[in-house]
């Protein structure tokens, strides 16, 4: 079968990857490359957790996403997955998030373990502790390559006989239930058996009758801080990644290659054009993560800010991907709404839209469009 795949974030370029792997021809188009800058993909580098609340189909996924990265390091030779584990800091007194997830990443094969806070402080001097009512010790939990990884898939794709072209297309003329060709932007079409979506927060400008209500577009700043001379304090192993579920859901990853400390608020602000919206830092978000800094890492309150950058989640009203077939052709299929999450699930989605569209398998009740369409809505995508 030979699948066009359009988009080579996260999502199109794990998808173009599992499907290569399992005999497919596939061609995958991106205008800007894989996890280019204005891409939800892009820039350094993302968490991946198992703790999941009591959402035991996440956990799983996660669990096996863990091992299909490291699987991919191996057969690409290059590090992706950075496992520094992650303390979890809980300053309000529901804990429920972490403990709740106890038994289920038990359950899975991780482990997550509850830590005193003297036990934390003793370990991690440099976080201030005083106002951390919980902390839980997450080992498998780690960072990985964001841009690079994406980088990586498509030249293991096209190393397996795939072809990427630099292309925008758009879905042509559904025809009966067949779409019958993309277009591409350069002029001309293109056909193939099968066609893969996986535009990240392009999905409701190609799909606007089907998604433009169900998806929607947030402005999300990460920062970048410089680091005191000769401290390894920030630096791993003397770090790991870390999640503070305060009223603001705040995480960061040490100085990775040198790029800096970084910090991120997971607060969904505003509706964002990923194609000609500004990437400028705001000065008031700067000041609340710098307050933030000096708060929770003391020794941090006066470090530089060395970048930041503008990026942006596409968020589903309940937090859930959505992989599934469009329904009205029956070979075209959509991956996308990746959240604030979806990185670390890459290979996972990978996984299912390959054997969607090669082996016809069902997709997950949660990943259905039906499951957006009939959705409650989230105050906080940490609940997935
Ligand atoms: C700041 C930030 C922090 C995050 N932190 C985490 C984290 O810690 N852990 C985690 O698991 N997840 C995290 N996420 C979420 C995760 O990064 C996203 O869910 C994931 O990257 C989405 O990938 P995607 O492939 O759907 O979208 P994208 O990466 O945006 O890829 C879509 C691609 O489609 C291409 N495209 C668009 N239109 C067309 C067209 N017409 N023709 C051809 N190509 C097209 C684009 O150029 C783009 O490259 C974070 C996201 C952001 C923004």
């Amino acid at each position: 079968m030979h699948v066009a795949v359009v988009g080579a974030g996260a999502f199109g370029a794990w998808t173009a990857y599992q499907l290569v792997q399992r005999g497919a021809k596939v061609t995958l188009f991106d205008p800007w490359g894989p996890g280019h800058s204005r891409s939800s993909s892009g820039g350094e580098t993302r968490l991946i957790r198992g703790t999941y609340g009591n959402d035991e189909v996440y956990t799983q996924l996660v669990a096996e996403a863990f091992g299909a990265w490291e699987d991919f390091q191996r057969q690409s030779e290059h590090q992706v997955y950075f496992p520094t584990g992650s303390l979890w800091l809980f300053s309000k007194s529901d804990d429920g998030y972490a403990r709740t997830a106890m038994p289920l990443l038990q359950r899975h094969g991780l482990s997550l373990e509850e830590w005193t806070t003297g036990q934390a402080r003793d370990k991690y001097p440099q976080i201030y502790l005083d106002d951390i009512k919980t902390v839980f010790w997450e080992k498998e939990a780690g960072y990985l390559m964001a841009r690079k990884t994406c980088q990586y898939l498509v030249e293991e794709v096209v190393k397996a006989g795939g072809q990427f072209l630099h292309e925008r297309a758009a879905p042509g003329n559904i025809e009966g239930t067949k779409l019958k060709q993309i277009k591409l932007a350069s002029g001309g079409a293109f056909t193939a058996d099968a066609y893969v979506f996986a535009c990240g927060p392009w999905m409701p400008t190609l799909f606007p009758a089907l998604l433009s209500d169900l998806i929607s577009i947030s402005r999300q700043e990460i920062h970048y801080f410089g680091l005191p001379d000769l401290s390894k304090a920030y630096r791993t192993p003397n770090l790991p990644i870390w999640v503070d579920m305060g009223e603001r859901i705040m995480y960061g990853v040490p100085d990775y290659d040198g790029r800096g400390f970084k910090v991120a608020d997971d607060t969904r602000e505003g509706n964002f054009d990923p194609s000609t919206a500004d990437r400028e830092v705001r000065a008031e978000k700067l000041n609340q993560v710098r307050q933030y800094l000096g708060y929770r890492f003391p020794a941090l309150r006066d470090a530089p800010m060395t970048e930041a950058r503008v990026c942006q989640y596409s968020n589903s009203p309940n937090g859930h991907f959505l992989l599934d077939q469009h329904p009205e052709a029956d070979n075209v299929f959509l991956a996308g709404a990746g959240c604030g999450h979806g990185f670390k699930l890459g290979p996972v989605v990978g996984r299912i839209m390959a054997e969607r569209v090669l082996d016809g398998l069902s997709v997950p009740l949660e990943f259905r469009l039906e499951s957006l369409q009939n959705a409650g809505t989230l105050s906080n995508q940490f609940e997935h």
